[in-house]
């Protein structure tokens, strides 16, 4: 196992941290000046977009002066400088899930009294911005299916978010493309308008394109699993959820839209390391936000702070602060804006793992009240499809429940991965390991003790024990009440099934980790 960089049959440029990456332009059949010239064409045509968000033209003009600096070799090659003959601990499923439970954390935190601050990892802005542009040519004639093609997939179990947001047409904003696609195909901007939600319609249309260009920018694409590519797949699978009848009757076209920006922003900014990391390192961001749900603390705040600092991405604003429901005349105006913020601070809060186990057992509980509520043919389900924004009691339970159907949407969406068929599937497990790995090797670098799931060393002789442990501990169980509460979850079920008898196969026949993700 000494210094064994992972290395896949046919090497990708944005697999794994860049310091780990070896690149080699001649293995892509893409000529690395033949990009740079290229991508520097194409950034200086996406500069001239009218309104083009100030963090967005920043990253693209530092992109611009690192690419014209660059001449000769981007590659690295740091296996030399990594360990990975130290002995580690094996790593066991109860371990992660404890590791998911904030129940004490003040006791979890005793466990990291270290002083090492959160290294900076992996390059600067501007040269994500240039691996995103580098990655978009790549791909150019491929055969890869044109940008139409993915997009029929798009808010189905079946949409290759990963080559979707790699494509040469999206331009490294996947994010401001499929949600233009996605409020289209559902005549997203006219509802708004018509039930008043929204009073200029164009001019809100617009902000959100630009807040979605500002978010895509803010996605590290250097990071292996948590870049642009994850928020596009989770905001397309939170659309699947969005369309299904439970959901669709219990929401309206505003919280259908809070649905898919919650999706869009839930992990941005992602360093690539998790939360237990930024505790045991006392990272800034521990620091910051006091070791509660850091990273999402974060994502939330990245969103708005984006939002406000420039007019052009700003569409809160737009929002009705006295919005008036035309169906319950009666009903006190709503201030949309303070709705809208609330909703989204719990969607993405709620993404936290440590909140997985509360989230499962009060899904649990609906699920069976709803189950109950068919056999007796009574329906209970509350009647917020028009807009009560809780004004009173019995409005205040609907709005709660109506939440949380819409956070245990989003959070089944982020960990479906195993519920994707199964070429997806193993790309995005290989994807997540390689950021898992990663964060362990830092910890190795740091002499810290390798969080569960992160020891590359025996991860690649336990892939399919370790997903058996995710799909049977996690997946499965927070999928089986959802099935109960939206029939059509159905169908995520049995493609798990099927991934989980493919892993079963895979441990049996202790498959290795190379041949498991060849391609
Ligand atoms: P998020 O970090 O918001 O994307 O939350 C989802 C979490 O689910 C990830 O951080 C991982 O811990 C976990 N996860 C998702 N997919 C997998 C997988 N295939 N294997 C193990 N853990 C996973
Ligand atoms: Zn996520």
């Amino acid at each position: 196992m000494g210094g064994g960089l992972v290395k896949t049959a046919t090497p990708e440029p944005n697999k794994g941290p860049v310091e780990d990456r070896v690149v080699e332009p001649s293995a892509t059949g893409c000529p690395q000046g033949q990009w740079h010239r290229r991508a520097l064409q194409k950034i200086e045509e996406a500069l001239q977009v009218p309104l083009l968000p100030e963090a967005a033209r920043a990253a693209l003009e530092a992109a611009v002066s690192e690419l014209r600096s660059i001449h000769g070799t981007q590659t690295k090659d740091t296996a030399s400088s990594s360990s990975y003959d130290l002995p580690v601990e094996g790593t066991s499923w109860k371990l992660m899930l404890e590791s998911y439970t904030d129940n004490d954390p003040e006791a979890a935190e005793g466990h990291h009294m270290l002083e090492q601050k959160s290294p900076k990892r992996n390059g600067s802005g501007a040269s994500a911005t240039l691996k995103v542009f580098c990655r978009s040519f790549e791909s150019m004639g491929t055969g890869m299916p044109c940008l139409s093609d993915m997009l029929q997939e798009a808010g189905q179990l079946g949409f290759d978010a990963i080559a979707f947001s790699e494509s040469a047409e999206v331009a490294g904003q996947p994010l401001r493309v499929l949600g233009a696609h996605l409020t289209r195909s559902t005549d997203m901007w006219s509802s708004l308008r018509d039930l008043r939600f929204v009073l200029e319609p164009d001019e809100f249309q617009g902000r959100v394109s630009n807040f979605l260009g500002a978010i895509d920018f803010l996605y590290r694409a250097d990071v292996p699993y948590h870049g642009p590519a994850h928020a596009a797949d989770v905001m397309s699978t939170m659309e699947w959820f969005l369309q299904t009848p439970y959901v669709s009757s219990i929401t309206n076209h505003m919280d259908h839209f809070m649905g898919l920006m919650a999706a869009a922003i839930h992990d941005v900014g992602h360093p690539g390391t998790n939360n237990m990391f930024q505790s045991k390192t006392l990272g800034p961001l521990a620091l910051r936000y006091n070791d509660k749900s850091i990273l999402e603390m974060m994502h939330v705040a990245l969103a708005f702070e984006t939002m406000l600092q420039n007019e052009a991405t700003n569409w809160l604003e737009l929002l009705p602060c006295d919005f008036q429901d035309s169906e319950d005349p009666a009903a006190k105006p709503a201030n949309l804006q303070h709705y809208v913020r609330r909703g989204l601070i719990d969607m993405v809060l709620g993404t936290d793992m440590a909140k997985h186990a509360k989230k499962l057992a009060r899904l649990q509980d609906i699920a069976q009240e709803e189950e109950r509520g068919r056999m007796e043919n009574v329906c209970n389900r509350p009647l917020d499809r028009t807009a009560n924004f809780g004004q009173d009691q019995k409005k205040q339970e609907s709005l709660e429940r109506k939440l949380f159907v819409l956070g245990t949407a989003l959070h089944a969406s982020d960990i479906s991965t195993p519920c994707k068929p199964r070429q997806l599937m193993l790309r995005w497990t290989e994807r997540v390991l390689l950021e898992f790995w990663a964060q362990g090797d830092e910890e190795l670098r740091l002499q810290l003790p390798i969080s569960p799931l992160c020891d590359r060393a025996s991860g690649r002789s336990s892939v399919a024990k370790g997903q058996l442990g995710f799909i049977n501990f996690v997946v499965k169980p927070f999928y089986a009440p959802l099935v109960a509460l939206v029939p059509e979850v159905q169908l995520a079920m049995e493609l798990l099934l099927q991934n989980k008898v493919f892993w079963e196969e895979r441990d049996s026949e202790r498959t290795p980790y190379e041949e498991i993700f060849a391609r």
